[in-house]
């Protein structure tokens, strides 16, 4: 029998889940809202958010994908392929123009 549990979906916050076996020993759940599979406490997340960090940083200072990959290996043991680095800051760049673009939006409303 499928048990319904309270757990949220990851991908859209509905709480239409249901159990769908096991994925690598971990319960699996299958969203009838959005049709995607999922598994509790999730921890695909490889990545240390230090290592993104560093690699903003490097990235800052001038370094190009290559080298910041190759100093994330060299100097700090990280494994990470140079796409990764540039997805990771695309989406920083991103995030940043969303938030200068909501500022300039602040400040076009007249104050009365
Ligand atoms: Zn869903």
């Amino acid at each position: 029998m499928l048990g319904v549990c309270k757990m949220a979906c990851k991908f859209r916050g509905s709480d239409t889940l249901r159990k769908n076996g096991f994925t690598r020993g971990k319960q699996s759940y299958f969203c009838k809202n959005c049709g995607k599979n999922q598994v509790e406490g999730d921890d695909r997340e490889k990545h240390h958010p230090v290592a993104k960090h560093i690699a903003t940083v490097l990235y800052l200072e001038g370094c190009g994908f290559r080298c910041i990959a190759r100093m994330l290996r060299q100097i700090f043991g990280i494994k990470i392929h140079d796409p990764l680095i540039i997805h990771w800051i695309r989406k920083l760049g991103l995030m940043v123009e969303n938030t200068l673009h909501r500022e300039e939006k602040k400040e076009m409303i007249p104050l009365l």
